[in-house]
């Protein structure tokens, strides 16, 4: 696995044909491309990584292309498509207005738009994240959009396009990029990884796209994460392993135990899997995910809805027929509650189990015995239920899973036990492995460790990574995969470590959280280590490393001249050119 290339560079599409999952909009801007009717600005909207800089890449090529294709798609072949494929055309100037989003940044831009291409026909300008521009930016461009220069487009990338004035939006053709489909991120990572000598499971490669969340870059970054973890060979228990994703033969398991109203075994597995270092949420929130696969399996119809392997879709509706779809509306209603409460709950593995405990009774016979206070049809109210035993034992129909009391009633009981028992701390772990945002953020660290009290010890970079290093051997085995990959990470400070927080690049979004998921923990053992109350760490995602900003020697040396007074008199009083 030598030489291993990024797959999200190598694998970059140059023709809108092989851009994957967006097909009506590749359509829309071929036909712009052939007919020769374009605007002078167009918006790109949508998720992270699903190809808007990229299809704005090719766009600009096939405008300029010398010999375009009848379909409108350019031709690859001709001079100005080969400099745009070596990075070196003079027509395509990308601004990331997240990093540079000052007036001073527009108005480069806007005298780099004055002037006339010198080859080709266009000059394309492609702002990515450009709600992020500053409202001083934002009107010196807004000037340029309104009489754009005949040779000028503009493209515009946002993620976030519900903080784009109306007036920008007003004046652009707007594309909606969508979240990518799983089958489609599935069938690129196949083409990927034979074109790569790399073997796989197909079951493993939709874990990749799942965890993926509709973006291509992130699952291709994820892919070579795993090809690297597995050493070229992506199985289905590898990729579970290094994602930490638990595994779906627990539900499948979990679900026969609910079915049978097994609440022994349905305790012991969720104990199981707590064991394993998984949290509480993440684990509810799957069973609810799985509930919903069954639900969908069930009619064809809703079938397509179903982003699993073709091998394990068979397991799927057969379980699935087992199951009455009264039984997985209201076990996906109890899944949902539990996991909105979790958050909130005192005893968090309490509120778990009750909600295995109901969901088991849903398939209880009517006529347990009473008193219990866990009928079947009992949205359990509160533990005091035994005082006034089973007094609602109705036979409803419920066949919508609104109709029974909100969250809150529901809440009373774990947060009633919890405060019975002050002294009993949560035996469900506070670190969660898996990433469920904002579930661990940072300030509510300092809660898990009340009394604990830093020093204000001097330290430095080394120390902060000789920390860091420590920290990697008190991981626990289950977290192997993710102590794997932090000793391949080093925090780095860009002025003085004391006063600014240190900061780790990680390669992608799913990283970001598993380690935003550790950060409670770990800046726990960094503080005390160290003994520095101060000590912070922070966690950013790599810059897609296809950004260049400037786009010439020539255009970087004018962007440097803009910026530097000194700068600019020494060029004038020795007469400098670049050469
Ligand atoms: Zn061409």
């Amino acid at each position: 696995m030598e030489n291993y290339i990024v797959s999200a560079r190598k694998y970059r599409p140059r023709t809108f044909d092989t851009v994957v999952g967006q097909e009506a909009l590749t359509t829309t801007l071929k036909n712009a491309v052939s007919t020769g009717r374009l605007a002078h600005a167009y918006l790109f909207c949508g998720p992270r990584g699903v190809g808007k800089t990229t299809c704005a890449r090719i766009f600009a090529k096939a405008i300029n292309c010398m010999n375009p294709g009848p379909g409108g798609e350019p031709c690859d072949q001709c001079e100005s498509c080969r400099s745009f494929n070596e990075n070196r055309s003079f027509n395509i100037v990308e601004l990331d207005a997240a990093s540079n989003n000052s007036v001073e940044d527009i108005r480069t831009l806007i005298e780099q738009a004055q002037m006339p291409p010198q080859v080709g026909k266009y000059k394309v300008f492609i702002i990515d994240e450009v709600h992020m521009l500053s409202a001083g930016a934002f009107n010196a461009f807004l000037k340029t959009l309104e009489e754009p220069p005949a040779h000028d487009i503009f493209i515009l990338a946002t993620t976030e396009k519900h903080k784009l004035l109306p007036t920008i939006l007003s004046r652009c053709q707007i594309y909606d990029f969508k979240r990518m489909e799983v089958p489609d991120i599935v069938g690129h990572l196949k083409y990927v990884a034979q074109d790569a000598g790399v073997t796989y499971e197909e079951e493993a490669l939709n874990v990749i796209a799942q965890k993926a969340d509709g973006g291509m870059r992130d699952a291709l970054s994820i892919f070579d994460q795993v090809v690297g973890y597995s050493g070229g060979n992506v199985t289905y228990r590898k990729v579970i392993e290094d994602l930490n994703v638990l595994d779906y033969e627990y539900y499948f398991s979990l679900t026969d135990s609910l079915l049978r109203a097994d609440v022994p075994a349905a305790l012991l597995t969720f104990n199981e899997i707590l064991g394993k270092g998984f949290n509480g949420q993440h684990f509810i929130s799957g069973l609810a995910a799985h509930f919903r696969d069954l639900l969908v399996s069930r009619d064809a119809s809703t079938l397509p809805l179903l982003d699993v392997a073709e091998s394990v879709r068979k397991r799927y509706s057969e379980q699935a027929t087992r199951c009455k779809p009264r039984f997985l509306m209201q076990a996906l209603r109890i899944c949902n509650d539990c996991d909105l409460q979790y958050r909130t709950a005192g005893n968090k593995r309490l509120l778990v189990e009750i909600a295995l405990i109901r969901t088991a009774q849903l398939n209880e016979p009517a006529d347990e015995e009473p008193g219990c206070g866990l009928g079947p049809a009992q949205p359990l109210k509160s533990m005091n239920l035994a005082a006034a035993p089973a007094v609602q034992q109705s036979q409803e129909p419920a066949p919508q899973p609104t109709i029974h009391a909100p969250a809150s009633q529901a809440t009373a009981t774990p947060q009633s036990v919890a405060t019975s028992q002050p002294a009993a701390p949560s035996r469900l772990r506070t670190l969660s492995i898996t990433a469920t945002p904002g579930q661990q953020a940072a300030p509510s660290a300092s809660t898990s460790q009340p009394q604990k009290q830093y020093g204000n010890k001097p330290f430095t970079v080394a120390d902060l990574r000789l920390a860091w290093r420590e920290f990697i051997e008190t991981l626990p085995q289950e977290q192997r995969a993710m102590a794997e990959r932090m000793k391949g990470m080093e925090p780095v400070a860009e002025g003085d470590v004391m006063t600014a927080p240190a900061e780790v690049v990680v390669e992608n979004k799913l990283v970001l959280d598993q380690l935003n998921a550790l950060k409670a923990q770990l800046l726990a053992f960094l503080r005390g280590r160290l003994d520095n109350a101060a000590v912070d760490i922070r966690f950013r995602v790599r810059e897609a490393d296809e950004k260049h900003r400037a786009f010439s020697q020539k255009e970087k040396f004018d962007a440097m001249l803009a910026k530097s007074e000194p700068l600019r008199h020494l060029r004038e009083s020795l007469q400098l050119e670049l050469a």
